[in-house]
């Protein structure tokens, strides 16, 4: 049976294969956002590119490009799941502002001001000092908002997303983070960034990630539920996503990779703990990618809030794709919201006419 609504996956980070897409299709996910850059420069994230085109080659059946928000309905509409593809962190941009709108003709759709470290554009959430987005950051953020490369704030600090909100003139996402409140990781975010970013109507994505958990890999099914109906009490569910942050299949190595990068000697990093927390240990909350997106009342009949399920919450990107995705200098369009119908949609939510 058809679905209602929309399933999308706010941020993952897999070892792709024909497997995982068959899972993501499974599953029924219509559109997902999909990490291609960590630390790679531009040259690098050019081969990421390239990647992703021989498996739109191989595997048209399964999935395809996302480009604009009438991506997820072409998607939707026969039987695939659309790809958008992002950045943690602007390493591809290098230093030079000029590469926003060349990627994002490439086909970037989101970029990270900061992963975790200070950056050019903005301070991440384990500098022990924010100061603020930087005055380049202030002039990225501008060519983000112009071209229509979504700003997302998940591994930046506190007072950087802050002031990312308010000089963004579009909407800014968290993709993939939980409340400090519920679990105070430094990751996870505390009530005044998210307030922030609803206001200027932004979302955040729920994640699965063990370390944004309360409880880490122990966390249970019915807590996440709780949080995420208190969550929506107090924000309001419209801007509320998922962003499961799932790395499934990838190794020990890469989820090393992810926190080094290039900054770390590598042979000093602490063994243990902190790299095999990353893959394996999703199991308690999620035992799988198809199992996860089966979840509809919620295994065992948990429902997030009266009247929704944990799917509910996937909708919540859908009105960020055309909002973000429309690639002219106008003015955003307030946002056209129907919780009832089929489903969020924006008025002009369409691929611009060149
Ligand atoms: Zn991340």
């Amino acid at each position: 049976m058809r679905q209602p609504g929309f399933r999308i996956d706010g941020l993952q980070y897999a070892n792709w294969s024909e497997k995982i897409f068959r899972q993501l299709r499974a599953g029924g996910v219509d559109a997902i956002h999909v990490t291609i850059a960590y630390h790679e420069n531009f040259r690098e994230t050019v081969l990421n590119f390239e990647r992703w085109n021989r498996w739109f080659e191989q595997y048209p059946d399964l999935i395809m490009r996302g480009l604009w928000a009438g991506d997820v309905d072409i998607a939707r509409e026969t039987g695939r799941t659309a790809v958008f593809f992002g950045f943690q962190n602007p390493s591809p941009i290098e230093d030079d502002i000029g590469l926003v709108e060349i990627l994002h003709t490439l086909g970037a759709r989101f970029m990270q001001l900061s992963y975790n470290n200070q950056s050019l554009l903005a301070t991440g959430c384990y500098e022990a000092e924010d100061a603020g987005i930087t005055r380049m950051g202030r002039q990225v953020i501008k060519e983000m908002n112009r071209v229509g490369l979504v700003i997302d704030m998940s591994h930046s600090g506190d007072r950087s997303t802050i002031e990312a909100a308010e000089i963004s003139e579009r909407p800014i996402t968290i993709t993939h983070a939980n409340p400090f409140e519920w679990s105070p990781a430094l990751r996870n975010k505390t009530d005044a960034v998210i307030q922030a970013v609803v206001a200027g109507g932004g979302m955040l994505g729920f994640s699965l990630y063990p370390h944004h958990l309360k409880g880490k890999s122990d966390c249970s099914l019915q807590s996440f539920c709780d949080m995420i109906a208190r969550t929506a009490e107090k924000y309001g569910a419209e801007s509320l996503g998922i962003g499961s942050d799932l790395c499934q299949d990838q190794p020990d190595s890469i989820v090393e990779w992810m926190r080094v990068g290039r900054w770390k000697q590598r042979a000093r990093l602490r063994r243990g703990l902190c790299c095999r927390a990353g893959v394996s240990t999703y199991a308690a909350l999620v035992r799988g990618q198809p199992r996860f997106w089966q979840y509809r009342d919620g295994p065992e009949g948990h429902r997030p809030q009266r009247g929704r399920n944990l799917w509910d919450y996937g909708r919540q990107l859908v009105p960020f794709f055309p909002g973000q995705f429309w690639r002219s200098e106008r003015a955003i369009e307030p946002l056209m919201v129907s919780q009832a119908g089929q489903n969020l949609r924006r008025v002009g939510g369409a691929k611009p006419k060149s």
